[in-house]
């Protein structure tokens, strides 16, 4: 089966590459055999999936009718879904601290403005570790203004996920504090100080392209900032944009219901949501977006300062830049502050993130259970959290949680569409759709882990293997 397989795509190459068909004819690919998951909850044995220029043209059972001179690739006995959307990515940041000198300050060895001037100009650096992860659409939700331009630049681009982006992120912290993770040329964080400069805010990024403006923690004793923050929830309501907003504590969860939030960013973490917060997240039409993995991240990272976090990538899909930091993260012991506490430190903090995970854990579990949208998100780009390879801990985790796999596949497909407005054009296999989706060898129904069975990915009609680098 495998073989056979593997020999159509070859084959699919030649016979596109051969251009003997008719221009009148519109070449047809056709997927036989797999077990689909459409990513509104339905399954399908023994599908086919016609395909012409990048789209569906039609889907249905063994019995739909294939036409003559299609490329018909035999995938009986796979397994075939969306592609993966990840709601909640940064191209500002690296997966390490160089990306984050405000959580380990390694300035001195790799300058920030560096750093940020590089993803500035090769932004499209992580843009294979997502495809070949299976991950076809991703949501910047926080970054400098040059991610404005990545929706764009990446919806033509068949090596790159399909992007969404936010831009710079409002917040009530002090400018002062931020500069560490600001550039001198730029920034990603910007103090919300007044309801003029909010809506300014919301009116240029707006206009960039972004679609959500994002809130970065609600202080709800500044009054400056609440007041600055209802003239962004009014000018963003003008503006036909939306609200996203980063709460971890149930409080400020709560008010960014209120202020009608489209997109809760993280879990709340800090105690049970209790049914007030179910009334505001049902009325507010919130999707929930749970970032599970993110802070153990952060541990894990710390962890690779002694050399003690492998990157589990089978296919070979991470960068190498990010490779090498993460393997020559002894480097940068020499960065860390009270090396002595070291291991009491990371020992410490892990005990830490037990006692988040299980609130986390809990509290995702209660929203999939009063029925409101989640949406599969990693929060990579954070130290210890990889571009492309951390959505399978993040599925697995959900699992964990308490969610069952086959309720999982929507929130890592369908939501984290509807999340980036975007889905019309994908997170669902129906007929008028983009052709992107994955084929895998274990059913991701049974087991959330069955996404790491992962051998293709198609975005856009072009079907490629996840275990060989991109030709072109
Ligand atoms: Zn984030």
């Amino acid at each position: 089966m495998i073989t056979r397989f593997l020999l159509c795509i070859p084959l699919i190459t030649l016979l596109i590459g051969c251009n003997t068909t008719p221009e009148s004819i519109v070449p047809t690919t056709a997927l036989q055999g797999a077990t689909l998951f459409d990513g509104k909850g339905n399954q399908m044995a023994h599908s086919v999936i016609l395909i012409q220029e990048g789209r569906i043209t039609a889907i249905g059972g063994a019995e739909t009718e294939i036409p003559q001179g299609a490329e018909v690739i035999d995938v009986s006995g796979k397994y075939i879904t969306p592609g993966l959307v990840d709601a909640h990515v940064h191209f500002g940041q690296t997966g390490f601290y160089d990306g984050r000198p405000d959580a380990l300050d390694l300035r001195d060895t790799l300058p920030y403005e560096a750093v940020q001037k590089e993803l500035a100009t090769n932004p499209d650096r992580y843009y294979e570790a997502y495809l070949r992860s299976g991950v076809t659409a991703v949501y910047d939700v926080g970054g400098y203004e040059w991610s404005l331009g990545l929706p764009a630049s990446a919806e033509e681009n068949l090596n790159a996920p399909h992007v969404a982006a936010a831009g710079p992120l409002l917040t009530p912290v002090p400018q002062e504090n931020l500069s560490i993770i600001n550039t001198a040329e730029g920034k990603q964080l910007i103090q919300l100080t007044s309801p003029e400069l909010g809506r300014e805010r919301v009116q240029k990024q707006t206009a960039l392209g972004a679609t959500g403006i994002k809130i970065w923690m609600i202080a709800l004793k500044d009054s400056v900032f609440m007041n600055s923050l209802r003239a962004v929830q009014e000018e963003v309501g003008l503006q036909d944009n939306k609200l996203i907003v980063h709460a971890t504590s149930l409080d400020q969860a709560k008010e960014a219901l209120r202020l009608g939030a489209k997109v809760l960013v993280h879990s709340v973490d800090d105690k049970p949501l209790d049914d007030e917060f179910i009334d505001l997240a049902k009325k507010a039409g919130v999707i929930y977006c749970p970032t599970l993995i993110v802070v153990r991240g952060y541990n894990n990272a710390a962890k690779a300062l002694k050399n003690n976090f492998s990157v589990n990538d089978p296919n070979n899909v991470v960068d190498a830049e990010t490779k090498n930091r993460i393997n020559s993260g002894h480097l940068f012991f020499k960065y860390y502050p009270n090396p002595e506490k070291y291991e009491e430190n990371i020992a410490a903090e892990s005990e830490y993130i037990n006692g988040l995970e299980a609130m986390m854990a809990a509290n995702l579990k209660r929203v999939y259970e009063a029925g409101i949208p989640i949406a599969l998100s990693t929060d990579a780009g954070n130290p210890g959290t990889l571009h492309g390879i951390s959505i399978y801990d993040e599925l697995e985790a959900m699992q964990q949680a308490g969610i069952p796999p086959s309720a999982i596949i929507p929130m890592a497909t369908r939501n984290g569409a509807m999340a980036m407005d975007r889905g019309d054009d994908f997170g669902t296999l129906e007929v008028g759709k983009m052709a992107d989706l994955i084929v895998l060898e274990k059913d991701p129904s049974m087991d959330a882990s069955n996404f790491r069975s992962l051998t293709h990915v198609m975005r856009g009609g072009l079907l490629r293997p996840v275990n060989e680098v991109f030709k072109d």
